[in-house]
């Protein structure tokens, strides 16, 4: 038997608790594997609180990500020992995740934990953090390079806003960070950000066309935030948006794509296929500063993840929240 969350639905509606779990009970897969730290991310504080339909089944321990060593495998590329890291393919969605002491998956979804991270540091950029990479590398990809101008990262002070804003910084990139949380600034500052934007700048209906001011953008947050940002992006610029922090609507007109020739592009970490996310993985292993992302770590004990989840989709956490589940680090 071993400890996990567990999200069970009754006619009452959905609610989640500690549980004794047992082995016989996990998904199919040919690694089995020891959890050492899991996150609480915003799409696991939707599925704790039931706030959004994120569970497809029932009952789901959640836990989009973990990081541990293999206790048992059936698959040639690992072995029991081997340090490992999952995020995404659906985990804690339509399949066990990784709040839980233990996880049975398939191999082809693990990644081995990239030279230069120990498991806890690997759990601390998480899915927001590879989230954030591959925004960074979307960016690149479509041409906005340092050279371009001012990138512009909202939702700054939390999980993807904080990496995305260290690792532009890292590449050379002036980033303006957007925040609700003034009292963040220093937060924010200290990972690189040039200058602090008012989120109540962006908050409200804006107009088809603002004035050219970004080379590109990071949005993790959609709705009136996204709109105002795409009317604020210069000519031929790019925005990577992953999230919807904000709202999952999108008010805005195609003036910023026909007029200016803007490009949306879109960021999925859970299906990304596996040569991207060794890519990423290893960037972020050689381009994160440890120091910045020490910063960026609260702890959050397996024993109040549940409490804790309702406060970050208040936007009240800030940065990344790491759960030690054994708490083995190396
Ligand atoms: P966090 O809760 O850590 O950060 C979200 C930030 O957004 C907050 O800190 C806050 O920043 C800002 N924010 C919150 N509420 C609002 C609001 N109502 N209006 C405007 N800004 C708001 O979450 P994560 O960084 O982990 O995730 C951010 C988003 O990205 C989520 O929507 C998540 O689901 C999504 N995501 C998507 C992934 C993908 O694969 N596409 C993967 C990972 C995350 P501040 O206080 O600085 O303004």
């Amino acid at each position: 038997m071993f400890k996990g969350i567990l999200i069970e639905k009754s006619g009452a509606g959905q609610s989640a608790l500690m549980a004794q779990l047992n082995e016989a009970d996990l998904p199919d897969g040919d690694v089995l594997v020891d959890v050492a730290w899991t996150t609480l991310n915003y799409k696991d504080a939707l599925a704790i609180t039931g706030k959004s339909p994120v569970v497809r089944q029932f009952p789901m321990v959640p836990g989009i990500d973990f990081a541990g060593v293999v206790a048992e495998s059936d698959n040639s590329s690992f072995k029991a020992g081997d340090r490992v890291l999952m995020t995404g393919w659906g985990m804690g969605e339509k399949r066990w995740g990784g709040l839980s002491e233990r996880a049975r998956v398939k191999g082809e979804w693990l990644v081995a934990l990239p030279d230069g991270l120990n498991l806890r540091q690997a759990m601390g950029i998480g899915t927001a953090g590879f989230t954030a990479m591959l925004c960074v590398m979307k960016l690149k990809e479509q041409g906005v390079t340092p050279d371009k101008g001012e990138i512009l990262v909202t939702g700054a002070a939390g999980g993807v806003g904080s990496v995305a804003t260290a690792l532009l910084a890292a590449r050379g990139y002036d980033v303006a960070a957007v925040t609700g949380r003034s009292e963040e600034a220093e937060y924010i500052k200290g990972l690189g950000a040039k200058r602090i934007v008012d989120r109540e700048e962006f908050s409200g209906k804006g107009k088809p066309l603002a004035k050219e001011q970004w080379a590109g953008a990071i949005d993790v947050v959609g709705s009136n935030v996204l709109a105002n940002v795409l009317a604020g992006v210069k000519y031929g610029g790019t925005v990577a948006n992953c999230g919807l922090a904000g709202g999952m609507d999108l008010p805005t007109t195609v003036a910023p794509f026909i007029l200016r020739g803007v490009t949306l592009a879109g960021v999925d970490s859970v299906m990304c296929d596996r040569v991207k996310r060794v890519l990423a993985w290893q960037s972020l292993a050689r381009e994160l500063d440890l120091e910045k992302l020490e910063r960026m770590l609260n702890g959050v004990s397996f024993d109040v993840v549940i409490r804790t989840a309702p406060l970050m989709l208040e936007g009240k956490v800030r940065g990344r929240q790491v759960v030690p589940v054994s708490g083995l680090v190396s």
